[in-house]
C-alpha cells in the first residue's frame, strides 16, 4: 500500500549544494547568505526591506513589538488559523480580539471588523489562510478610517496576490514563514517585510538581543531575543527562492488536479475557491465536508488505515483548552467554528503525481460513499 503524507518539502541537489557550502564558510550565523536571502527576498516580494528571523512566530512577535503593541491594546485578527498568529499578540501583553471569517474563502470577514473596534484597537492582524490573500482593500480602508495598524500574517500565502498586489505589501509590517510544509522551506525559519526603515533597523536589533545595529559594538540599546536565522537556513532559503516560480507552478497544476478529480464528489465535498480578485499559491488543498454529520474525524482515521494522511484544517484558536481559560467563549465566530469542524487537508506537495491525485480521490470516494 502507498502512502501519502499530508506534507513534504521539495529539496534539490542544488539546495543541498547551497546548505554545504554555508557549512563548509566557517560563517554559520549572521553572514553573507542571510545578506542574499534577504535582498532577494525583498525584491521578489516587492518591499524595501526583509529581515531574515528563526521562525515565522518570531517574526510576528517583532512586527508586533515594533509596532508599539503592547499590555492593554487589542488587536483584532481570526480564529481560523495556525495558533501562532494569536499566540504573537498575547507574546506583548495584549488581546488578541477575535472576528468570524468568510465562508468561501475563510480569511477574516471585513464586514465584521468594525463592530469589534474599541478604544483599545491598535492593530488587525489578517492572516492570509491556505494561500489566498484577505481582502486587503476592504481591511486597509478600515484601517485607515481607524488609524490603525495593519501587521500581515503572509506565513502561507507567498506571492499570492490582491488585486494585482502581493500579499505581504499592504500592510505597516508582514510576516512569512519557511516551516517545512510552507511553499518554500528554511527547515525553520521566517521573514518580516516592511517598507519603513526603521521598522526594519528596530527589527533587526531586536532579533539579536538588542544589540546596536553595528556589530562592532558590544552594546545593547534594548531588550532583544535571539531570533537569528543561521546560514545554513538562509542558503537553504535562497536556493529555495531561486526555484520559488516552478514551486508555485507545480502547487497550482496539483491543485487543478484534485480539482477536477474531486468534481464527481460535489455533493458529498466542497473544493477551495480562490476570491475574484485573489490568485491562491495554495499553502494546502482543503475540502470541506458538505455536511458535518458526515463525521470528519473518522474519515480522517479511514483514510489512514488506507495510506492517505489527512488532517483537520484548521481548529479555531479561541476553541483551543488555553484560549477558553483566558475566557474566550465557545459561541464566539460560528462560521469559524462550524467550518473547522468539517475541513480537512489532503496530501499535498511536490511529487505528487495526477495518478496519486486520482488514487487519492478514488479512495476518497470509497470511503465516503461506504460511509453513508
Ligand atoms: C506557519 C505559520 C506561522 C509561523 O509558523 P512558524 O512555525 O513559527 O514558522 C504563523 N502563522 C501562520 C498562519 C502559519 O501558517
Amino acid at each position: 500500500m502507498k502512502h501519502y503524507p499530508t506534507a513534504r518539502p521539495h529539496i534539490t541537489k542544488w539546495d543541498e549544494r547551497h546548505v554545504l557550502e554555508a557549512l563548509r564558510s566557517g560563517i554559520l550565523s549572521i553572514g553573507p547568505y542571510i545578506e542574499k536571502f534577504e535582498k532577494k527576498f525583498a525584491r521578489v516580494v516587492g518591499t524595501k526591506y526583509a529581515c531574515a528571523v528563526s521562525s515565522g512566530t518570531a517574526g510576528l512577535h517583532l512586527a508586533l513589538i515594533a509596532a508599539g503593541i503592547g499590555k492593554g491594546d487589542e488587536v483584532i485578527t481570526t480564529p481560523f488559523s495556525f495558533v501562532a498568529s494569536a499566540n504573537a499578540i498575547l507574546y506583548v501583553g495584549a488581546k488578541p480580539v477575535f472576528v468570524d471569517i468568510d465562508p468561501v474563502t475563510y480569511n477574516i470577514d471585513p464586514a465584521k471588523i468594525e463592530a469589534r473596534i474599541t478604544k483599545r484597537t491598535k492593530a488587525i492582524m489578517p492572516v492570509h489562510i491556505f494561500g489566498q490573500p484577505a481582502q486587503m482593500d476592504a481591511i486597509m480602508n478600515i484601517a485607515k478610517k481607524h488609524k490603525l495598524v495593519v501587521i500581515e500574517d503572509a506565513c502561507e500565502s507567498l506571492l499570492s496576490t490582491f488585486n494585482g498586489k502581493r500579499a505581504g505589501t499592504f500592510g505597516q509590517s508582514a510576516v512569512f514563514a519557511f516551516y517545512a510544509n510552507k511553499q518554500m522551506t528554511t527547515g525553520e525559519g521566517g521573514m518580516l517585510v516592511t517598507d519603513d526603515k526603521r521598522i526594519d533597523a528596530l527589527c533587526r536589533s531586536l532579533r539579536n538581543q538588542g544589540r546596536a545595529p553595528n556589530m562592532q559594538w558590544l552594546d545593547h540599546d534594548r531588550l532583544g531575543y535571539n531570533y537569528r536565522m543561521d546560514e545554513m537556513s538562509a542558503a537553504l532559503g535562497l536556493s529555495q527562492l531561486k526555484n520559488i516560480k516552478f514551486l508555485i507552478r507545480k502547487r497550482r497544476e496539483l491543485a487543478g488536479w484534485y480539482t477536477k478529480a474531486l468534481a464527481p464528489l460535489s455533493h458529498l465535498v466542497t473544493v477551495p475557491k480562490t476570491a475574484r480578485k485573489a490568485t491562491n499559491t495554495w499553502f494546502v488543498y482543503v475540502i470541506a465536508l458538505k455536511n458535518a454529520k458526515l463525521g470528519r474525524d473518522a474519515l480522517i482515521e479511514k483514510l489512514k488505515k488506507r495510506g492517505v494522511h489527512t488532517r483537520p484544517y484548521l481548529p479555531s484558536i479561541h476553541l483551543f483548552k488555553f484560549y477558553r481559560s483566558l475566557g474566550y467563549k465557545k459561541d464566539a465566530c460560528p462560521v469559524s467554528v462550524a467550518t473547522s469542524k468539517r475541513t480537512l487537508a489532503l496530501p499535498f506537495y511536490i511529487g505528487l503525481t495526477k495518478r496519486d491525485v486520482a488514487c487519492i480521490a478514488k479512495i476518497l470516494k470509497d470511503t465516503m460513499t461506504n460511509a453513508i
